[in-house]
């Protein structure tokens, strides 16, 4: 467990990473600043007002603070209870009210999803141009698949034929933006697994990994929901819990075994969350472990644009995981050519991109300037918020394509050589 802010130094490191501070310049902006704010309302020198609100959501959860300050101060969590505190005294917007409501029950996000797409699908495009969501135009939004992606596969895949012998079974998080949003990512993620020599399980009974009710005071929606995840990802039997989303695998990783702690769940609903947490790889980290037995080509008979490729590393990713870019430096086809700033924030998080759409506008021009000088055609990253919140404010003459690495890999992929013995060295067991 991290220190509490009590042992902040007030050095000002968390300064220089923090992406809201980066743009505001302003002390009360700053990560140092909401923990002395939290610290004095702990303390009781501080009343609960609307001004306390902003001050302490203005803030993109992105996890950069915490991972960086030498006093272990443990911002994200400290954040989250006061955030929930705030929300109890002061409320929140109508629309995120909403938001947390539908996330609760798969059941309402379904159907909420279901009327989002007719209503994509009959609203003409100057109504939809005209109309925005934060200082995003309602038409710049990606189009809602057109099923489930969880219905469009069975519960249980088997390997693929070519993969020959069976390696082992692994559980697939699809996370809400792939079965709603992206299904062409959860449609790599599954043929790179297959493709390698996996069993995929989906589990159907899984819903939203909490992380945006978390952020929004929704605390009992958020247990219901991770209770129901853990009774359903909690397989003895599996080698890993993939996900392609890095902010639902960091819900997995740290969010899942602190909530059970923290409301008293029970020894054993904290073990399950632990073993949970052991397993969860995002599915880039688990290419990388077989990336000796992959082959790749150049051109790709796919429609893939061709040139150089660049990546944005999202927050969560970084802050939890390891970037793709290893695995994109490491393929010899692939044209890989880094931005200045990979990975910097694109202040896309969660919802804070509708919220506060000057200070997102501002942190996403500058990573747009910066690949636009890279060249690159394809623009690669993991997180689905970040892909939309950047996508959405590219050009049309850009002419630049977002995708998942998943994705890109799965279309330039022609081969798998397995080793004689059915194992690989690099695999780490996998
Ligand atoms: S880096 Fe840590 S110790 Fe330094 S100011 Fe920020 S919170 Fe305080
Ligand atoms: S979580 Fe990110 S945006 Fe929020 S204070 Fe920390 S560094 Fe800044």
């Amino acid at each position: 467990m991290r220190e509490s802010s009590g042992n902040c130094g007030k050095c000002g490191i968390c300064l220089s990473v923090c992406p809201v501070y980066k743009v505001l310049k302003e002390e009360q902006a700053s990560p140092r600043a909401r923990v002395q704010l939290i610290r004095a309302y702990g303390e009781k020198r501080l009343a609960s007002t609307p001004l306390l609100k902003e001050l302490i959501a203005k803030c993109l959860m992105c996890g950069s603070c915490a991972a960086n300050c030498p006093s272990g101060v443990d911002h994200y969590s400290s954040f989250m209870e006061m955030r929930s505190r705030l929300i109890d005294d002061h409320g929140d917007r109508l629309e995120i009210r909403g938001l947390v409501y539908l996330l609760a029950r798969e059941r309402r996000l379904r159907m909420a999803m279901g009327m989002a797409r007719m209503g994509q699908g009959v609203l003409p495009d100057r109504v939809a141009a005209r109309f925005k969501l934060g200082n995003i135009a309602v038409d710049r939004f990606p189009r809602l698949n057109s099923r489930q992606f969880r219905k469009t596969v069975p519960e249980e895949i088997a390997p693929a034929k070519e993969a020959g012998q069976e390696r082992g079974t692994v559980l697939y998080f699809t996370g809400c933006a792939s079965n709603y949003i992206y299904g062409e990512t959860g449609e790599a993620v599954v043929g790179l697994l297959t493709r390698l020599g996996y069993r995929v399980i989906i589990p159907r009974e899984q819903s939203c990994c909490s992380v945006p009710m978390l952020y929004h005071g929704g605390v009992d929606e958020a247990l219901t929901n991770i209770e129901q995840n853990i009774k359903s990802f909690h397989r003895p039997d599996i080698k890993a819990i993939i996900v392609d989303c890095p902010t639902c695998g960091s819900a997995l990783k740290h969010e899942f075994a602190a909530m059970m702690e923290r409301f008293d769940r029970g020894e054993l609903m904290r073990q399950k969350a632990l073993d949970i947490a052991e397993k969860t790889l995002d599915i880039m980290s688990f290419v990388y472990s077989h990336l000796s037995e992959m082959r790749f080509s150049r051109d790709s008979s796919t429609p893939i644009p061709e040139g150089p490729v660049s990546y944005h590393l999202p927050c969560h990713l970084k802050n939890s995981f390891v970037s793709a870019e290893r695995v994109l430096n490491n393929i010899a086809e692939v044209d890989y050519v880094a931005a200045e700033d990979t990975s910097e924030c694109c202040g896309g998080g969660g919802t804070f991109f509708y919220e506060y759409p000057e200070v997102a506008g501002k942190i996403a021009g500058s990573k747009i300037d910066n690949i636009r000088r890279t060249g690159a055609k394809t623009w690669l990253t993991d997180c689905p918020v970040c892909r939309i919140n950047l996508s959405a404010r590219l050009d049309s003459a850009d002419d630049i394509t977002m995708m998942h690495p998943a994705k890109y890999l799965q279309q330039k992929l022609v081969d798998v050589i397995r080793e004689e013995d059915g194992d690989c060295d690099s695999c780490n067991g996998l």
